[in-house]
């Protein structure tokens, strides 16, 4: 069974990740490695965050005495969310969207993204998140796999729903009209744009 190390410390991503691969994977966290670094994500893509991510992790990883709990690969997931009517924006900016440089709580990169659409009829609304995975066997000269996921929908007037994180409770997948927040853990994690990215994930492990 894989052992993958999950490069990121957003608890939400690692239970989502964990949840959709299930039984076929071992998965740990960065929970473990208080002192990993924390990986400057300045990438103009999600494809080369997530790949910085893995490879810088990997590159850390490998120079310590892990023992038996040694993973076999590390994996990162960089995503966000995509407007149409925005260009695109928050894209790589979502976890920093209504922040300078650092991470903004996801109450203000909501009230943000509502503000940026306010007069924006239903119709011209429509959004996507997007995910990328990468892969990476631990060492020094780790170089990465990417898969990647994309889920379309559109961004309510308001936001509605408890569950999920970041960006949720505005998102409504095409073919539904509640939001992820209010769609709950199941649905979400079956149509996600993460959930599509560890698909293709899966397959890989399928062939190799
Ligand atoms: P990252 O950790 O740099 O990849 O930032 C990802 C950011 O994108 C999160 O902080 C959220 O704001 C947003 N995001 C990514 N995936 C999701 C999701 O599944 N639901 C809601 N927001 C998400």
């Amino acid at each position: 069974m894989p052992r993958l190390i999950l490069a990121s410390r957003n608890a939400h991503k690692a239970e989502e990740i964990s949840a959709i691969l299930g039984d076929g994977f071992t998965v740990q966290t960065l929970a473990k490695f208080p002192t990993a670094p924390e990986v400057v994500e300045d990438g103009d893509t999600f494809a080369a965050n997530a790949v910085k991510k893995a490879t810088e992790t990997a590159a850390w990883l490998g120079d310590q005495a892990l023992g038996q709990a040694r993973p076999d690969l590390v994996l990162a997931d960089d995503s966000g969310l995509a407007v149409d009517a925005l260009g695109g924006a928050p894209g790589v900016r979502s976890a920093r969207y209504a922040g300078g440089d650092g991470n903004a709580p996801d109450a203000a990169n909501n009230a943000k993204l509502l503000r940026e659409l306010d007069g924006v009829p239903d119709g011209n609304r429509g959004a996507q998140f997007q995910c990328v995975l990468a892969l990476a066997a631990l060492g020094q000269a780790a170089e990465a796999v990417t898969f990647d996921g994309i889920c379309r929908g559109t961004i309510a007037q308001a936001q509605s729903g408890q569950g999920g994180f970041g960006y949720d409770p505005l998102f409504i997948p095409d073919g539904h009209n509640l939001s992820f927040a209010e769609l709950g853990r199941d649905v979400k994690n079956r149509i996600s744009h993460r959930a599509r990215a560890l698909a293709k994930l899966a397959g890989y492990f399928a062939l190799n």
